[in-house]
């Protein structure tokens, strides 16, 4: 816990920080300022002081921030023993910022049977791949994969760690970010870097999405973020297959090896591509995975989808959602949902879209009886084409749609449906 404290020599009682002091715990003495009791640890006082007159007192004494750290790593989550699209996602992003920041990106993959997931990272542009293989790994497990990788975090020190905002990811990071005693800001809806600094500006939206807040992480390594699937997109790198390797030792002890891959076009793969093989001994855990059930039919990913026809609990009961999914079929789409129809038990979860469902950029959101609470808003990215169907022209959903039936929704689906039917028979598509 930090004490805030003012340097009297620098101080210059401009009354500045009284000014900014959202709690009032700051009284201007003798051309001084002094911090009051009631003082909270928020920093603003901090940032405001144009005379670096205030100061932390555990930021001093931290020198965390000045070893060196290098280099941005990315969590390479699996799927079925596939990577993640968030996790490629993130190495697009990596790459931006490392372009800035001139460093390299590296993807942290833990697991069994990987050999296919490491090309994939490879070829989505993950400089070095740092790969933990062991059966024990098979299956994701909170305990064991953050005590691993709060090691090997430990061992190679990125400046910047990101992890997707997944069901994993987000038992995962704040685990490794409480391990390492660094902070984490979740949900990120934006990385940049910040030029002056290189520190890593983390924007993602605050109280319910009225504002964006863009948080620093100053004086604690690495600094880390999660973001959710679809924030940022993925890109594939032309690169051609790796052609030497060799076997090196590890700093810690640990059997490690290191196998270089140099692409055969320079133009086409400039960088050299590694591979980084660790032993670890598998960290015990008291939660074993005794079986995979399938909350979804296999392979839907509504966040991957180009139409999404989502209902909410003004389609009036579970009957009713037969006829967004005609809808949805007839027009390329999948269903989604909000949580209401998910917490009354009428779809499950991997349809719902929102801050604690998924998070979606459709090209068209066709939104069925949806309120539009600000919890569902920040799920869908703001290029998508919203069409609302509501009875309440006032409801929130109206401000956001780019278009709107106001009506009741079972009878505007039935005839939605009913044409596009007619339509198809007539064209015979
Ligand atoms: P309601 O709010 O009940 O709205 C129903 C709408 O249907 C109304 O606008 C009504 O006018 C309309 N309607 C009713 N009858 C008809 C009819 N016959 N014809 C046409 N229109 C009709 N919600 C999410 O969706 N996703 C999330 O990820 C999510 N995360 C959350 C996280 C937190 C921490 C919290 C606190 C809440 C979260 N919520 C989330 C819940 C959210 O606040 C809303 O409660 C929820 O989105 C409401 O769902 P709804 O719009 O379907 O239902």
């Amino acid at each position: 816990m930090g004490v805030i404290k003012v340097i009297e020599d620098k101080c210059v009682g401009c009354g500045l920080c009284k000014r900014v002091c959202p709690f009032d715990s700051i009284r201007i003495e003798n051309k001084k300022a002094r911090i009051l009791d009631s003082c909270t640890l928020c920093r603003t006082c901090i940032s405001a002081c144009k005379f670096n007159a205030i100061v932390d007192e555990e930021d001093e004494n931290n020198t965390e921030h000045e070893e060196k750290h290098e280099g941005i790593w990315v969590f390479a989550e699996l799927c079925d023993n596939s990577v993640a699209k968030v996790a490629l996602e993130l190495i697009g992003k990596a790459k931006q910022l490392a372009a800035e920041l001139n460093t390299g990106v590296s993807a942290i993959l833990l697991g069994s049977c990987v050999e296919d997931a490491v090309k994939t990272l490879q070829s989505y542009g993950a400089n070095t791949v740092y790969v933990v293989e062991h059966p024990a790994l098979e299956s994701f497990n909170c305990e064991k994969y953050s005590k691993i990788i709060v090691d090997l975090v430990k061992e190679y020190k990125p400046e910047i760690f990101l992890i997707g905002a997944t069901i994993y990811g987000r038992s995962l990071a704040p685990r490794i970010a409480a391990a390492l005693e660094t902070g984490l800001t979740a949900d990120c809806t934006e990385l940049g870097i910040d030029k002056e600094k290189g520190l890593l500006l983390q924007t993602r939206p605050a109280f319910g999405g009225d504002l964006m807040a863009t948080i620093i992480c100053p004086n604690r390594r690495p600094q880390m973020a999660t973001v959710r699937p679809g924030v940022f997109k993925a890109e594939e790198i032309v690169c051609p297959e790796p052609i030497r390797s060799e076997t090196e030792g590890s700093k810690t002890g640990c059997l490690k090896t290191e196998s270089t891959k140099i692409g055969h076009s320079e133009t086409m793969c400039p960088e050299n591509r590694k591979v980084i093989r660790i032993q670890v001994s598998i960290p015990e855990s008291r939660v074993e995975t005794l079986e995979f059930l399938e909350a979804c039919s296999a392979g839907f990913d509504i966040s991957a989808a180009d139409i999404i026809v989502a209902a909410g609990r003004g389609i009036g009961c579970r009957e009713n959602l037969a006829l967004v999914e005609e809808l949805a079929s007839l027009i390329g789409g999948v269903v989604g949902s909000s949580r209401a129809i998910v917490d009354e038990g009428w779809i499950e979860r991997c349809h719902q879209v929102g801050q604690s469902g998924n998070t979606v950029a459709p090209k068209l959101y066709i939104a069925c009886g949806i309120s539009g609470a600000i919890q569902l808003l920040v799920g869908i990215s703001p290029s998508s084409v919203v069409i609302a169907i509501n009875k309440d022209p006032e409801a929130p959903i109206m401000k956001v749609a780019n278009y709107a039936f106001v009506g009741d929704v079972v009878e505007i689906l039935s005839t939605l449906v009913d044409r596009l039917k007619r339509q198809k028979v007539g064209t015979g598509k």
